[in-house]
């Protein structure tokens, strides 16, 4: 930034970590690879963890399972190669002839930090082997000499990069915060610390790099975490607002006589859970300012219904509706299920995709700004379409998650907003649901149609192999179709294809030579995936090979069997993703994954999916185990990720910043109180571009 500033403070702050004191240009590289070019960034660079050497005790005094610190020398550094990436690094250590010690499994690299005849520190929980103490993959710091005394403290521990030594970072960190904390600027108001319990942020700040005890660094870390997700919530607010409360729209109200108009239309009755989201969507729909909602069920939970039902509303209210789906097939799919609700109905419904005529698209175009077509079902091609309405009352999202970054505003008649509705099939936890679509409100189908018939999962032994295949080929033979899943080799999706394609290759030249096979995945045109959907949906194709990027929301009810290999190199939910293929007709579906599980993690996540074939709690269960720090989606969603707050760990405090940033937008909007002036500049810096809330006004 080259604006001048008028806030010395922040000048101070701003001084390039090279000109600290023991710094130079050779260490403010390797604290760049730390994402640390400033005295503002190191201040704000968190411990990730701290050693509290109060308790050190002789290694004579351990008791099994009771966790512990202990100082002592490195005695001897034994490394051993058990199996490709598998490793046991074992450090003895002595202190007054008694000795421990300790391991970990498949680290090598830790190898480098422990020189014979050093001094360490080392907490975790002690074990009897034998007749030696052991410590398991244990918190481990190397002294050093300038360390001498270190009684009554705890220790920070910092993230570290390669060239940079953990009592180095702590010096650095703690000249710094002496040095310029001072110039931190309080963004929260005193009235509000006060309310809310919260510590101010010069002590915040030393508390959390060097705590007097637990509860001061309790406190430290509270006000910072709470901090970051009250800035978040505040950003989801004012979003929040901005598309909503300071909008308009048409009201779409529904009576009694419009509702049993559409009901007539549908041919089942509705569950409970869809009664219940029809509900939520109709209250918001009456209102004369945008609905912005997201409806989330499970794959084949019927929320396209609901989402007709909200249509059809917009219809009977005199205004058009419009709905985009990530893919052709799944737009006509939309479009022939609608086709038929409405055969008696004097409804016109177009549909608009990427392979209409210039001609075509020109009298559609025609139509939909005439009002003649009142519903319009399309894909991503609307948006490049510069679509004129003449009354867009409501805009559906399907299966939102496929378009990626939040795109919204496109479809947009003049002069009023409409009314949204955003559906995925991809159950988020509710913290995450919280803090990515936070502007949001939320609907949720929990509960499956009836009738609908299990899947049944099973983990492959290799063992077990031929026998699966030959039920599969006895499933295939019956008549019915089956999926076949190659294992995801990176992110990239060449990899992938390439995998898809080596296992076309074995298949077709062994288990499944008989039948009619084809390949699918992202390198692929968009002509020859259509068309081999196409094929498959028609039943000209017996089994699919594919990537994880099976096509979305394709309800093929015939396909009943899948093989999935490297079932370990999946999360959860995408694997509940896959298993959505084969659960969607009134047939029972069958599941083997292969897998070789490396980590109790990834066996536990097998597990999981083949006992529960609930996706919320199969995605709750995810994310717990993908353990703190994981930073779902945010940056998928082009968010900057979160520093200190962990959305399962401190899912209370998430609560309370998101009560508390509603209330405070509800009464000031636009943050435009004096009071809140520092805390408002934090918000629009921070999420300002990805949030589109704009830019600092
Ligand atoms: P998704 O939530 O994945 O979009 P769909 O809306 O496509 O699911 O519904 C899946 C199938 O379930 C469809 O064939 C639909 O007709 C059927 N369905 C939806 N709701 C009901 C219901 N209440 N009773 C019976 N069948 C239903
Ligand atoms: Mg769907």
């Amino acid at each position: 930034m080259s604006t001048p500033s008028a806030n010395p403070s922040l000048e101070r702050l701003r001084t390039p970590v090279q000109y600290l004191k023991g710094v130079g240009p050779h260490r403010a590289e390797k604290l760049a690879r730390l994402n640390i070019f400033t005295a503002l960034d190191l201040l704000f660079f968190f411990p990730r963890d701290y050693q509290d050497v109060r308790d050190v005790i002789p290694i004579a005094q351990l008791v099994e399972d009771e966790p512990a610190s202990i100082i002592g020398i490195v005695e001897e550094v034994t490394l051993r190669n058990t199996g490709p990436g598998r490793s046991i690094l074992g450090v003895l250590i002595r202190s007054d002839d008694q000795y421990l010690r300790a391991v970990w499994f498949n680290q090598p690299f830790l190898r480098r930090r422990f020189n014979e005849g050093t001094r360490v520190l080392l907490s975790g929980k002690p074990t009897m082997n034998g007749l030696r103490w052991e410590m398991a993959h244990p918190i481990a710091d190397v002294l050093e000499e300038a360390q001498e005394e270190i009684g009554g403290k705890i220790l920070p521990i910092y993230p570290l990069t390669e060239g940079i030594r953990q009592g180095a970072m702590r010096r650095l960190v703690h000249l710094t915060v002496e040095e310029y904390r001072k110039e931190i600027e309080e963004v929260l108001p005193q009235s509000f610390l006060d309310e809310h319990g919260l510590m101010p942020v010069h002590h915040a700040i030393q508390q959390i790099h060097s705590p007097d005890d637990h509860e001061s660094k309790a406190a430290a870390q509270r006000r910072f975490i709470y901090q970051e997700l009250l800035v978040l919530q505040l950003a989801l607010a004012v979003r929040r607002y901005q598309l909503t409360a300071s909008r308009h729209s048409l009201p779409i109200p529904i009576d009694g006589r419009i509702d049993d108009r559409i009901r007539r239309l549908i041919p089942f009755e509705l569950t409970e859970a869809q009664n219940q989201a029809v509900a939520e969507v109709t209250q918001d729909l009456a209102r004369d300012v945008p609905m912005n909602r997201m409806l989330q069920g499970d794959v084949g939970s019927g929320k396209t219904i609901v989402a007709l039902y909200a249509m059809l509303a917009a219809v009977a209210a005199g205004s058009q509706a419009a709905m985009m789906a990530p893919t052709e097939v799944l737009a006509r799919q939309h479009a022939r299920t609608l086709g038929k609700l409405l055969a008696q109905a004097q409804v016109k419904v177009g549909l608009l995709t990427g392979t209409l005529t210039d001609r075509q698209r020109r009298e559609l175009l025609a139509e939909v700004a005439s009002g003649e077509v009142q519903l319009l079902i399309g894909t991503q091609a609307m948006i490049a379409s510069q679509i004129e309405f003449k009354q867009l009352g409501l805009v559906v999202i399907d299966e939102q998650h496929k378009f990626g970054v939040r795109q919204r505003g496109l479809l947009r008649s003049a002069g009023l907003d409409p009314h949204y509705l955003v559906m995925t099939a991809t159950p988020i936890p509710r913290t995450i649901a919280m803090s990515l679509f936070g502007d949001l409100d939320v609907s949720s189908i929990r509960e499956a149609p009836p009738g609908r018939q299990p899947v049944h999962t099973y983990i492959g032994a290799e063992e077990e192999r031929e026998k699966w295949w030959e039920f599969f080929r006895k499933k295939l033979r019956e008549g019915r179709q089956g999926y076949v899943v190659a294992p995801l080799v990176d992110e990239s999706s060449t990899g992938d294809s390439a995998s898809a394609e080596q296992l076309m290759e074995s298949l077709s030249n062994g288990e499944l030579e008989e039948f009619r096979l084809r390949l699918l995945h992202g390198r692929m045109s968009a002509e020859e995936k259509e068309e081999t959907m196409r094929l498959f949906n028609d039943g000209e194709i017996q089994t699919l090979v594919s990537t994880s990027v099976i096509e979305v929301g394709v309800d093929v009810p015939n396909a009943v069997v899948m093989t999935i290999e490297g079932g370990e190199r999946f999360g959860l939910a995408q694997l509940h993703q896959l298993r959505g293929r084969i659960s969607r007709g009134s047939h029972a579906g069958f599941l083997c994954i292969f897998a070789d599980p490396k980590s109790d993690q990834s066996r536990e996540r097998l597990e999981a999916l083949a006992k529960s074939t609930d996706g919320f709690e199969l995605a709750e269960l995810d994310f717990r185990l993908r353990g703190p720090g994981d930073l779902f989606g945010f940056k998928q969603h082009g968010m900057p990720p979160l520093r200190i707050a962990d959305l399962q760990r401190d899912a209370e405090l998430l609560e309370k910043a998101r009560t508390d940033a509603r209330s405070i937008i509800a009464a000031d909007p636009a943050l435009a109180d004096a009071k809140w002036e520092k805390l408002r500049r934090m918000v629009f810096i921070r999420y300002g571009k990805s949030l589109e809330i704009g830019d600092l006004a």
